[in-house]
């Protein structure tokens, strides 16, 4: 995934109808996308080598790799504290564990393990060292906004509709007892909703950042909508591609497991 990202302009534009060029790059490695799709792929073939002014952020292994040797400096003890983990030190090692989604994640000394193997991902890497390193104060503010509304976003609000809101309507837009159930899998909360829909949930996605989700099912005169809400104060917590990139995700995991379900039925 990261070789096709590297050839890919990493401009995070959306034209190709996701939000980032790291899941557009996903994309393209489980064959749900070809390069070409990136309407700026054959501009890059032609020119063949990549421009130098973009480099110092163009691996994202290399940004992942360093953010892990920050990380293993941070105070574990408070640090868990402060972004929601859990501490605990046995035998003199030091871990915090972290929920992301519905994966508990250990960060160590020596990196970031899921069930006891290295993650080997680098933007789940760059996601919970990224949060890790920001130690958000703000508190939930109760305010819920669109992603449209976080400064510098509307170039991707589109593709996010597109791969998040509008994926999640069409996957379940005749099947509200299945999104429930999906839902419920994945660890929703219940949170009282401030505006009328068939279906309203919460999760989080990390300890302090929730994610609102709300859900029409299709009728003879509407099809099915859904909205994806957050916080007002997310961007102390988390850097808001991270926070599109991650919503992707677990979109991803609601859709492919309903998929996956019905090709074992
Ligand atoms: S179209 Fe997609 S892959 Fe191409 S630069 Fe824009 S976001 Fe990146």
């Amino acid at each position: 995934m990261i070789e096709i990202y590297k050839k890919l302009p990493q401009t995070n534009c959306g034209k190709c109808g996701v939000s980032t060029c790291m899941a557009f790059a996903q994309k393209v490695k489980k064959s749900e996308a070809k390069l070409s799709d990136c309407p700026f792929m054959a501009d890059i073939i032609i020119e063949e080598v990549p421009s130098a002014g973009v480099e110092p952020f163009s691996n994202y292994e290399q940004v992942s790799d360093d953010l892990e040797k920050e990380a293993a400096k941070v105070d574990f003890r408070s640090t868990a504290k402060a972004i929601g983990g859990e501490f605990e030190s046995k035998n003199g090692h030091e871990t915090i564990r972290l929920k992301m989604i519905k994966s508990t994640y250990e960060l160590r000394k020596d990196g970031l393990y899921l069930e006891n193997s290295y993650c080997m991902d680098p933007w789940t890497k760059i996601i919970i060292y990224d949060y890790v390193r920001r130690q958000g104060t703000s508190d939930l503010s109760g305010d819920w906004i669109t992603l449209g509304h976080f400064p510098d976003t509307a170039s991707h609000v589109k593709a996010f509709q597109s791969s998040a809101e509008n994926k999640l309507a069409e996957a379940f837009k005749n099947d509200l007892p299945g999104l429930k159930q999906h839902c419920i899998r994945l660890g929703s909360i219940y949170v009282k909703p401030k505006a009328k829909s068939d279906f309203f949930c919460s999760f989080n996605l990390l300890p302090q950042v929730p994610l609102y989700l709300s859900f029409w099912a299709a009728d003879d005169e509407f099809d099915a909508e859904c909205k994806l809400l957050f916080d007002s104060n997310a961007e102390d917590h988390i850097d808001i591609e991270n926070l599109a990139y991650l919503v992707e995700r677990f979109v991803d995991e609601l859709v492919t497991w309903e998929q996956g379900a019905e090709d074992s039925n």
